[in-house]
């Protein structure tokens, strides 16, 4: 015989496994060029500077 799980994991258990995946939010600082809030290592939609 196989060794299949007893039980599925339910959508709680599996929310529980992925919350600390979640809680990583995009990080955003201020472009040093036109001090528009921008995302690091991508270049400035502003200004096109990139840092
Ligand atoms: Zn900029």
């Amino acid at each position: 015989m196989p060794p299949v799980p007893k039980r599925r994991h339910s959508a709680e258990r599996k929310g529980k496994r992925r919350k600390s995946l979640k809680l990583k939010l995009p990080t955003s600082k201020r472009c040093p060029n036109c001090q528009s809030l921008k995302q690091t290592h991508q270049i400035c939609p502003t200004c096109g500077q990139y840092s």
